[in-house]
């Protein structure tokens, strides 16, 4: 034990060590699940990059926080485009667009609509460190109106096989393949972006039952739900966020703000997400004793317009600044857990849920059990990029939590979903990728984006992870895979 934290800790110095220079390196997918060693080239203006990328094979990586390794390419170059120096950050008022370059980050680029220009993104995921255009490429979220990021795009720029720059516009044929190409299409050296400006909103924080979700999101804009997997089947627990406008404050629902028995219960659960990490065990019977208490309590709370997270943490500041609150202890499995998400017709969502407690629970004997919380954040509306999860209909997505060694029990779960509704598509940085998702993409989608990657690529030097290349049905595994190096296939 005491041999493997050191060499934990050995590991990750010499990953800091390698920030920002040349060299063989290990690239890991965060929590380390999929990590390969790799030559790193850190591009330090768009000149250096044309020329790195008409030498040789290579791939893309952005901050590498992609939990399935579609960042993890074998055997190829990997360009560390947000080490590197392509910073663009222009604001344009006429048009009200942010124009960003590879290398720059969703905290800098939201720190910097807000305070020079008063203005915010569109929506978010619940973390900020990741590159823009990894986010962007992989379908990264939040919840509510325009959902996906990559919606807010109205022209990209790429780098093609030889080096030069090829410009996208929303309206232009080829711009709704590449606008969330997931890798396939790089390095994306410089996006526009449409912002919307900083806004208040009335936020309702509510513990309650499945059953109250449709009288809870009444008046809400933007919606997202957490189940606690180990209550009642039938009907869990869920603790619902929704958003509304100010004007719509009397429409919002909401159960009494916690007294008495239920400030004991957020007392409770501020502590009970201290031991959930160490005691998996635990799990259920700690929310069994949560589902007996049978809470319906809300927190009403008016975000501060500037407020960086307020999506998800909907108190002022930052919540990386704060301790755990009742509403969020439960949704902090950053640090400690896999995450694996797909997406399923929003109507679907509650039965898909209930299914996967039952799936869950039937796994208990044999030791697993979910972290914490399975989180529902909802798609409204209809995205314009053609492998967004809402591409086609409203989604919901779904996001599971595991200890990192029970990953695999995800991708199972996952499956077994896939089994009954057959409309689940993938998170790009989340899922467990491959063939299957094939037909909920669209056979005649993947292969147009294909043949937009032989138009510009056609010397074949860009590679993509090799659950991509399954996706694609692309052709044998690369030398660096196991399977070609065991001559397997
Ligand atoms: C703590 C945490 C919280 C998260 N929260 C959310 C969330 O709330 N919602 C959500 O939807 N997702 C979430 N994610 C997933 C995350 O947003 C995505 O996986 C995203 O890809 C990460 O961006 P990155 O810069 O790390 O990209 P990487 O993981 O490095 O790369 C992702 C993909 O983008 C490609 N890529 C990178 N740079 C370029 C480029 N310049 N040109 C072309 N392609 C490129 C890579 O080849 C790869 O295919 C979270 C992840 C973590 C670790």
């Amino acid at each position: 034990m005491i041999r493997k934290y050191l060499r934990t800790r050995r590991e990750r110095a010499a990953d800091r060590r390698a920030i920002g220079t040349d060299g063989k390196r290990w690239v890991r997918s965060w929590i380390n699940v999929y990590r390969c060693e790799t030559e790193a080239r850190v591009p330090h203006d768009e000149t250096a990059l044309a020329k790195l990328v008409s030498e040789g094979r290579y791939s893309c990586v952005g901050q590498s926080h992609s939990y399935n390794g579609v960042q993890v390419v074998p055997g190829v170059t990997a360009m560390m485009m947000r080490e590197g120096g392509i910073k663009t950050l222009s604001y344009d008022p006429a048009s009200e667009t942010v124009r960003v370059g590879a290398s720059v980050s969703v905290r800098d680029l939201k720190l910097f609509l807000r305070d020079q220009h008063g203005r915010g993104l569109h929506n978010s995921g619940n973390y900020m460190e990741q590159s823009v255009v990894g986010a962007l490429a992989t379908g990264t979220h939040g919840f509510g109106p325009r959902a996906v990021m990559a919606d807010s795009v109205v022209e990209l720029t790429f780098l093609d096989g030889k080096g030069q720059r090829v410009t996208l516009r929303r309206g232009d044929p080829e711009f709704a393949y590449v606008a969330l190409s997931f890798g396939t299409i790089a390095p994306i050296v410089e996006l526009v972006l449409e912002t919307k400006p900083l806004e208040s909103y009335i936020s309702v924080s509510s513990m309650s039952r499945l059953s109250k979700l449709d009288e809870l999101r009444q008046g809400g804009i933007a919606v997202n739900w957490a189940v606690m997997p180990y209550t009642d089947p039938d009907d869990p627990v869920v603790m619902t966020h929704v958003l509304a406008e100010c004007a719509d404050e009397k429409v919002v629902v909401a159960h009494p703000k916690a007294s008495g028995s239920g400030k004991f219960a957020a007392w409770f659960l501020r502590h009970y997400y201290k031991l959930d990490r160490f005691l998996p065990r635990l799990r259920r019977p700690m929310q069994r004793f949560i589902d007996w208490l049978d809470l319906e309590q809300s927190e009403r709370v008016i975000t501060d317009p500037g407020d960086l997270d307020y999506l998800y943490d909907p108190r002022p500041g930052l919540k990386e600044n704060r301790a755990p609150s009742i509403t969020r202890g439960l949704f902090s499995t950053t640090y400690t857990g896999y995450n694996l998400a797909f997406f399923v017709p929003l109507e679907r969502a509650p039965a898909v849920v209930k299914f996967i407690i039952r799936e869950a629970d039937a796994l208990r004997d044999l030791g697993f059990f979910l972290k914490g919380i399975i989180s529902v954040r909802e798609l409204p509306g209809v995205a314009e990029p053609v492998f967004a999860a809402n591409a086609r209909r409203p989604m919901a997505a779904i996001d599971l939590f595991a200890d990192p060694r029970d990953y695999a029990w995800l991708e199972r779960l996952q499956r077994l979903v896939m089994r009954y509704e057959v409309d689940t598509r993938p998170h790009f940085g989340k899922s467990a990728l491959g063939a299957q998702f094939r037909s909920s993409l669209g056979l005649d989608h993947l292969d147009q984006l294909m043949r937009i990657y032989e138009r510009y690529f056609p010397e074949g030097n860009l590679m993509f992870s090799e659950r991509v290349r399954a996706m694609f049905d692309v052709g044998r595994p690369l030398p660096g895979e196991a399977a070609a190096d065991a001559g397997l296939v």
